[in-house]
């Protein structure tokens, strides 16, 4: 992207004055730093696109750094889906992959430099008494017993708990600011805790772990970043961040806060996320339904449609909800240009057309794209038995359907109009079992020559030519806007027990036979569908939905 294509926010307006006042020599220096403790997810997308987007503008750099303190929830394996899925979303952090982890001595020397100074202390009260201490919004705190502890003292006991000489959570490091602050965060914060826990990067070699406070500030300042951007929620901690850095007296980049991406009908955070995979609410993190990169990929998202939709919600300091129909209209305008129509029947209906000869069999030319005559013709088999859609035929139609019904002529696209004339019927259920049809030859590439009007174009595939398919319907995850609503606000309960469909009968046009995995097709009037990259069903190919169609058909119909 562009400077001159990058959209103007206060961000932006914050770099352009402290380039004006030379506030950092003239350099602009970012990072993105997740942490290892699930899939990313779109919310994330936003940080990335923002990050990386602001140093690529300000002929910047962008770090990656993974924010790797706290090792019981961490894995190697998240480190390498966050590395592929931020490949796959087209940015490149080259040599620059960090590490908090790798900072361990340094952040351990910081505190004992802290301790030095008179500003960070042990205490050894229990997390109750803690949090018993620490007062509320509207009553001041109470200073520890041992906020007093020399720093003689101080050094022998973390140096101790370094060791392992105690049990877990018996002592935490804090730092020694005010407990009456109005700022709760300013209130003696831990920044240091005793966890025996192996680290995925480290094994054993530390027990005692630093606090998300204490570590970022200092990774942001050892970097030499000069924005640090990061979501609102983290606004009350940043006069810690400011206190930290002043206390060691060291370089101090500034930090930033945006609006994080929430988006209606779905949750973003790894933790809730990761619940949904263990509780198997989803096949995996790549689960087409998930918001997580890797599920909108397998859906068919595209990087462009991510990247636009990051670029199209903008950067603001207020929180709100972002309807999931951005995202989803973001992927339908490039997919419109891009995807080839084809014709698949999902839920078939045997339509024999009784004039049409027994072994004849012909190619009818259809358009690839109607908004891209770039992209060709090619020829759909037409012969005397065909599939329609099951919804596309009421026998008794109800006053607006106008589509097939006994002896009511409709079209078939690029082919012929066709009229029914007898509904064969299952004899114990009742059941619609095939229709019988006569088409009338003049109409050949779905034009009546007498000018004879119908009202409906109907998509169709030849039976003894289509291809066998299983195509997945989705709807959203969860039944409410916000999933968090409702009664105790735990969001599984607000799951859409309907958020899968999985039709295995469905029959599609022969030329999807070299199908590729990953490659998208608008499925004419049925939306757009992206073939799944994981092993086929049975052999057989399958589609994910990716989104449906909206109003485009109404178009075509308009048109003829
Ligand atoms: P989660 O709750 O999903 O784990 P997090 O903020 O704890 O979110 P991190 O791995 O720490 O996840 O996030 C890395 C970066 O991405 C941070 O700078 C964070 O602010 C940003 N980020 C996370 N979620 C969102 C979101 N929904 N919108 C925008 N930025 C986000
Ligand atoms: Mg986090």
């Amino acid at each position: 992207m562009t400077a001159s294509k990058a959209r103007a926010n206060f961000i932006r307006d914050i770099i352009d004055k402290d380039l004006k006042t030379d506030k950092y020599e003239g350099r602009v220096h970012t990072r993105f730093p997740p942490e290892p403790n699930g899939f990313l997810h779109i919310g994330h997308a936003k940080s990335i696109c923002l990050n990386f987007g602001v140093a690529a503008d300000y002929k910047g750099l962008c770090n990656l750094r993974f924010d790797d303190t706290n090792p019981e929830t961490e894995e190697i394996s998240y480190v390498e889906s966050i590395k592929s899925d931020m490949k796959w979303l087209g940015f490149d952090w080259r040599d620059r992959e960090f590490y908090a982890s790798d900072y361990f001595d340094k952040l351990y020397e910081c505190a004992i430099q802290l301790i030095n100074k008179g500003k960070a202390y042990v205490c050894d009260l229990s997390p109750e008494e803690v949090s018993k201490y620490r007062g509320t919004v509207t009553e001041p705190g109470k200073d520890s017993p041992y906020r007093g502890r020399s720093a003689e003292e101080n050094l022998d006991l973390f140096g101790r708990m370094k060791k392992g000489e105690f049990e877990d959570a018996s002592r935490t490091l804090r730092a020694k600011i005010d407990m009456r602050s109005p700022h709760m965060i300013m209130r003696d914060p831990p920044l240091y805790r005793i966890k025996k826990a192996s680290h995925y990067r480290k094994g054993d070699q530390w027990c005692l772990y630093p606090m998300y406070d204490f570590a970022h500030c200092i990774s942001d300042s050892v970097e030499g970043i000069t924005h640090s951007l990061c979501t609102l929620e983290f606004e009350n901690n940043r006069p810690l961040y400011d206190w930290i850095l002043k206390g060691l007296d060291i370089y101090r980049p500034q930090q930033i806060e945006f609006a994080r991406l929430n988006l209606s009908y779905t949750v973003l955070s790894k933790r809730k996320l990761l619940q949904l995979v263990e509780g198997k609410h989803v096949s995996g993190w790549d689960d087409p339904r998930m918001p997580t990169l890797s599920g909108l990929r397998r859906r068919g998202y595209t990087q462009g449609s991510i990247r636009n939709f990051c670029d199209e919600i903008g950067i603001a300091k207020f929180n709100s909800i972002i309807d999931i129909n951005v995202l989803e209209n973001s992927i339908r305008a490039e997919l419109n240009r891009t995807a080839p129509r084809v014709m698949a029947v999902l839920r078939p209906l045997k339509v024999v057309i009784t004039n049409y000869p027994l072994d004849k069999e012909e190619g009818l030319d259809a358009i690839n794209n109607p908004e891209d005559h770039g992209m060709g013709t090619r020829k759909v088999p037409f012969s005397r038995e065909l599939y329609i859609e099951r919804e596309d035929f009421q026998e008794d139609p109800h006053r607006k359907f106008y589509r097939l019904s006994p002896g009511r002529e409709v079209r078939l696209r690029y082919a012929y109009y066709i009229k029914c004339v007898d509904v064969i019927k299952d004899e114990k259920t009742g059941e619609v079992k095939e229709i019988h049809c006569t088409y009338d030859p003049a109409t050949k590439g779905g034009d009546s020559p007498d000018g004879r009007k119908v009202k409906a174009t109907l998509h169709w595939v030849s039976a003894c030519h289509a291809l066998e398919a299983e195509v997945r319907l989705y709807e959203e995850l969860f039944t409410k806007r916000d999933p968090e609503e409702g009664e105790g606000g735990d969001f599984k309960s607000n799951l859409n027990p309907n958020s899968l469909e999985v039709l295995r009968s469905c029959r599609i046009e022969p030329g999807l036979k070299k199908a590729k995995p990953g490659s998208r097709y608008q499925f004419e009037r049925k939306g757009y569908f992206c073939v799944d990259s994981a092993d086929p069903s049975d052999g057989k190919p399958v589609f994910n939905r990716i989104v449906s169609l909206r109003d485009t058909w109404a178009k075509i119909e308009k048109k003829k």
